[in-house]
């Protein structure tokens, strides 16, 4: 199948062992048929123990006491991709920390933020988002409306001549909202979700009283940052609108989300006085990690009424 990728996806490579949020740990991982077919024709130790380390009517790990993959070593290397090569990896291992939209003559390609490094490599990206295409693919007639409208919100978003908070207002406007919401209402409606990680559901307690004049939007040094990440969410989530037009929601969400980000990098800022890049990709993995890899929370947040957020 031919495969467009983002401009910076190249420059991905997993860090492994000094990875501080391995993502073969605390994650439930689905094994897709044909692998476990392929686990279960093994005659080897190795496939006696992946059969052992398997349990569920949907095939999954099961996962150690501590949370880890059994498969994952002490080094924070895979052993099955460390004996055999990454043939033997689950489609779940072997895609992440990419995410895939199909269409039909191609698929789009992009990196996940929930992995760190992917994070660190999109947020520092400086020149604009753009696709590398493979030579010609072919377009449906719907496709070609669909990219057409993507285009026009990329440009949008995009548009360095204006600050990201102007852009942010535009596009809102554009899709008949506003690009201002009540950061207690958000954080509530945020609280009801799904949650992994109990550090979360206290940033959000926190989030709720926190005073957000939305300057940051505003700010010179946030400016490519936020592009990137709003630029990140249309590509991630805009698909689906393929299928059932509704554009304004997933705009909404991507909006939401850097709105949320927005609060959570000056509620950090007003505390330390300063806030660095690493501490920024680390609130972005969280967000990511709790909110983009949760079927249920991306529904509910997918259908949210602009109006109980306002
Ligand atoms: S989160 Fe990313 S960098 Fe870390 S182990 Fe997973 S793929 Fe590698």
């Amino acid at each position: 199948m031919k495969e467009a990728v983002p401009n910076y996806y190249y420059k991905f490579t997993c860090i492994g062992d000094r990875c501080k949020h391995n993502c073969c740990i605390g994650w439930e991982i689905d094994i897709d048929e044909e692998t476990m077919q392929l686990y279960n024709s093994l005659t080897t130790d190795l496939g006696e123990r992946i059969r052992k380390n398997i349990e569920g009517d949907v095939p999954h790990f099961i996962l150690r006491a501590d949370d880890r993959c059994p498969f994952l070593t002490d080094k924070g290397l895979c052993e099955l991709i460390c004996e055999c090569g990454e043939e033997m990896l689950c489609d779940i291992c072997a895609l992440h920390p990419r995410f895939r939209n199909f269409y039909s003559d191609f698929i789009e390609t992009g990196l996940g933020l929930c992995c760190e490094e992917a994070a660190r490599i999109i947020l520092s990206e400086t020149e604009p988002f753009a696709l590398i295409v493979p030579n010609s693919i072919s377009f449906s007639e719907e496709e070609k409306v669909f990219f057409a409208k993507r285009q026009a919100i990329f440009s949008v978003l995009q548009d360095r001549e204006k600050t990201v908070g102007e852009r942010f207002a535009s596009l809102a406007e554009a899709f008949g909202f506003s690009f201002r919401f009540s950061l207690k209402k958000l954080c509530t409606a945020y609280l009801t979700l799904e949650r992994l990680d109990e550090r979360w559901t206290t940033t959000l307690h926190h989030l709720q009283d926190f005073s957000f004049d939305g300057t940051i939007f505003e700010n010179r040094d946030f400016q490519i940052l936020f592009e990137q990440l709003s630029v990140y969410f249309i590509f991630r989530h805009l698909a689906d609108a393929l299928w059932d037009e509704d554009y304004g929601l997933r705009v909404q969400f991507a909006l939401m989300s850097c709105y949320l980000i927005g609060a959570l990098f000056s509620c950090y800022l007003e505390k330390q006085g300063d806030i660095d890049f690493e501490t920024m990709v680390e609130l972005v993995r969280i967000y990511s990690s709790e909110v983009e890899y949760s079927e249920e929370n991306m529904e509910t947040l997918l259908t949210l009424d602009y109006r109980t957020i306002q």
